[in-house]
């Protein structure tokens, strides 16, 4: 491949995917990638085992995160890259955040189980785990496997889903709280999935909180909705990311380098970041 491409949205076991690090690393290089974004859920140890194994095929990894936030009660993702991993106020939240994911999923049993779903205990939810960043998607799984719904989008839309009976919110970080956490941390902040989230009309006020870049190129979405979203940023004057937002087997709509940008965008956020 002569154009050289970077995927930085991309999920291991560590939090909701199914791939481990070293097999994200083998699909990424057998995608001819250059570059690939390790940004799990509230957890950042993926990263390392990461960087082992992409140091030993020549493939570049983009240390990240996928923070959640919430705006009158809407689930919004912010991504982080480039942050201090050894200490930084991100780093040191991320302990936190996790024990909270673990509290909510309790609370998200407990209701299933009141509604009837009786064979689903918070420690089998907690079994798939290789972290402590528990999520919807871990509890969706085993509701397909115990047969309570036929696919993960029916979890979502009978129990899990925002708003649906055993939905249970996160915790109360805001979108702008998230995006000074990673500029005090030494990051980038992007906005993932605008096409997903649908609320464009906020990111004027994100942006003047220090947002410093829009997730533009996203799996299953045309090439009028990336140029919106890079005519955005560019309107804006911040940076374009995207990837394929990959979980590995059983979310079999993306994976890894379903969705990718050209490599100077990468160069880009290291420039922006040397300002
Ligand atoms: P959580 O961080 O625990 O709130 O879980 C959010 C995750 O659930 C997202 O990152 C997706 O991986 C997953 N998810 C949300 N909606 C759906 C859906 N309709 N089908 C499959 N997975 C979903
Ligand atoms: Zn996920
Ligand atoms: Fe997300
Ligand atoms: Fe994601």
């Amino acid at each position: 491949m002569s154009q050289r491409i970077a995927d930085l949205h991309i999920h291991t076991h560590f939090s909701d995917g199914t791939m481990s690090p070293e097999e994200v690393v083998a699909a990424a290089k057998e995608a001819g990638l250059a570059a690939i974004g390790i940004a799990d859920h509230d957890t950042i140890d993926g990263i390392a085992p990461a960087k082992a194994a992409a140091d030993l095929v020549g493939l570049e990894v983009v240390p990240g995160v996928e923070l959640s936030s919430e705006y009158h009660g809407k689930d919004i993702h912010i991504l982080g890259y480039f942050f201090d991993l050894k200490d930084s106020p991100l780093v040191r939240l991320l302990g936190n955040i996790q024990l909270g994911r673990m509290d909510r999923m309790r609370k998200m049993v407990s209701k299933l189980n009141q509604m009837g779903v009786k064979d689903i205990a918070f420690d089998e939810v907690c079994g798939q785990l290789k972290s402590d960043s528990v999520g919807r998607l871990h509890l969706a799984k085993l509701l397909v496997a115990r047969g309570h719904v036929p696919s993960l989008n029916a979890a979502f839309e009978k129990y899990l889903g925002e708003g649906a009976p055993a939905y249970y919110p996160k915790f109360k970080q805001t979108p702008i709280e998230a995006i000074k956490l990673i500029k005090d941390s030494g990051g980038i902040s992007v906005l993932a999935h605008p096409m997903l989230t649908q609320k464009d009309e906020l990111i004027p006020e994100f942006v003047r909180a220090g947002l410093d870049g829009i997730e533009a190129y996203y799996p299953n979405c045309s090439m009028e909705v990336a140029n919106f979203y890079v005519g955005i940023a560019q309107k804006h004057g911040i940076l374009i990311s995207g990837g394929s937002d990959a979980h590995g087997k059983g979310k079999d709509s993306t994976w890894i380098g379903k969705a990718y940008l050209p490599y100077e965008h990468v160069e880009k956020m290291k420039e922006w970041l040397r300002r």
